[in-house]
């Protein structure tokens, strides 16, 4: 099993981030720029920043991932559209109406964003000791917003044709479970929640797929052996 080696640094910063919360609410602030920076990137990456730098995708990716059955799956009702909506304008609504009531100050606001990342964290690690370790990549409201601002061949995920086996390994280690050989014909792979994680171009025994991107020879680990 393949897993992504662009992130693999990246989760102590959950860690940090939840224990420097629990100490002064007003630390919930950084939030913010776990908020932005998934949605401001992907008007041109994709979703880049879920994939290669998100601490919480991270978390997912090299703690969950060892975890439970390896085997687990991303829930078919996670996969529905609607309930990505549903998901989105609840967390959306919920976090509105916190701030609403805060105290109006900083450590108000930052205590409204840090029990969101708390609310978050809890409900995704739940997901992915359970399902599929990234199955909160598929509900995430910032997730969400970073698809849709993604949208279009953002570093596309480019799939030879002539080389491809449709042999499906790809996309059995796509941590998203997106179907990357059904793209075989037209030549490109036009899911908009590609994380640009480079597991499926390192699970394939052909090198049949390729990033387009500058950075795309780290490649993915190993961590089943
Ligand atoms: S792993 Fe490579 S050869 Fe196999 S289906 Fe995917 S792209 Fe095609
Ligand atoms: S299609 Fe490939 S690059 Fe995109 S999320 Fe799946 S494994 Fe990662």
């Amino acid at each position: 099993m393949k897993i992504n080696n662009y992130n693999r640094r990246y989760w102590p910063v959950l860690i940090i981030f939840i224990t420097l919360g629990a100490y002064n609410s007003t630390f919930g602030l950084l939030a913010v720029a776990c908020m932005i920076a998934p949605v401001l990137t992907a008007f041109f990456k994709g979703r880049m920043w879920c994939g290669r730098f998100c601490p919480r995708g991270s978390f997912f990716d090299h703690v969950l991932a060892r975890l439970g059955d390896r085997n687990r799956r991303i829930p078919q009702l996670l996969k529905k559209t609607w309930m990505r909506w549903i998901i989105f304008i609840s967390l959306m609504t919920y976090m509105g109406f916190n701030l609403y009531i805060a105290e109006k100050s900083i450590y108000g606001i930052g205590a409204v964003l840090f029990k969101m990342v708390i609310i978050t964290t809890v409900f995704g690690v739940l997901l992915g000791y359970l399902f599929a370790p990234r199955s909160w990549c598929k509900i995430c409201p910032m997730g969400t917003l970073a698809m849709i601002a993604g949208r279009g061949a953002k570093v596309p995920l480019v799939i030879k044709s002539s080389e491809c086996r449709l042999c499906g390994i790809c996309a059995r280690n796509c941590p998203l479970e997106i179907p990357v050989h059904s793209f075989r014909d037209v030549g490109i792979v036009e899911d908009p929640d590609c994380l640009k994680c480079g597991v499926c171009i390192s699970s394939c025994p052909v090198t049949a797929l390729k990033l387009e991107d500058k950075n795309e020879s780290r490649g993915a680990v190993e961590i089943y052996s």
